[in-house]
């Protein structure tokens, strides 16, 4: 399919689900650009804004920032040039409003979601993937104590970074909160974006290169 406009790519589904993970492989993949939320409020609550005051003790309980501080981090986002290549939303939209601010931010520039991709995982799963994950705080690889240790310990395999950071809200309590949140906020975007006709469906319970496989099939064949 010849797309003139460039793809937009949604990865729905919980904490732990692997989208963050995903997100990153789509993008050496397929040259899409990660938008991620999470990332994007992490990085300011770091530089102390004004929204990141806002958004610090919000995330550390496991809820949902404010659709009007998320919205806005997000436009600013989407104004950058490197966008123009197309984008895998990793954590956005996260709410019903956000998802009708997605879609009128997409209709003034003549654009559409062009596949939300649901990955389906198992909730209690889920809490132990997200306790014992961790990143190099060099380049932002993600690592997990049991599934997923760096070939040469300490040290991150795609940079040889040994600095390591863990999020704050990835103990077991949180995680439950953000289940919680997850299913109550966003688990009915699913079937929003079935009644637009562009959900997809992954098993997400697989080894990272299943799922990168099998979601590589469908961006391939929407947004190629
Ligand atoms: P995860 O998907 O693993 O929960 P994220 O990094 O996407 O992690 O998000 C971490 C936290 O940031 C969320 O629990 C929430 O507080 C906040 N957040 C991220 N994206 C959004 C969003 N689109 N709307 C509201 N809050 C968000
Ligand atoms: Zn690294």
């Amino acid at each position: 399919m010849a797309a003139e406009k460039p793809p937009v790519v949604i990865l729905l589904g919980p904490p732990g689900a692997g989208k963050g993970t995903q997100a990153r492989m789509l993008e050496e993949d397929f040259g899409l650009v990660q938008l991620s939320t999470g990332d994007l409020l992490r990085a300011a609550v770091a530089a102390g804004t004004e929204a990141g005051k806002q958004a610090k003790a919000v995330m550390e309980a496991g809820q949902l920032v404010s659709d009007e501080i998320v919205l806005a981090i997000l436009r600013d986002r989407m104004a950058a040039p490197d966008v123009t290549r197309g984008v895998i939303l990793d954590g956005f939209p996260r709410t019903s409003a956000q998802a009708a601010a997605l879609d009128a931010l997409l209709e003034a520039n003549g654009q559409k979601v062009t596949a939300a991709i649901s990955l389906e995982v198992d909730d209690e799963a889920m809490v132990g993937r997200v306790s014992g994950r961790y990143t190099c705080a060099a380049c932002g690889e993600g690592y997990h104590d049991e599934f997923k240790q760096p070939a040469k310990a300490g040290t991150c395999d795609k940079c040889g970074g040994t600095g390591f950071k863990r999020r704050a809200d990835d103990n077991a309590e949180t995680v439950r909160e953000r289940l919680n949140a997850y299913h109550a906020q966003t688990a009915p975007l699913i079937a929003y974006y079935d009644g637009h006709g562009v959900l997809e469906r992954i098993d997400a319970m697989g080894s990272i290169a299943e799922i990168r496989a099998a979601l590589g099939a469908i961006v391939g064949r929407v947004a190629a």
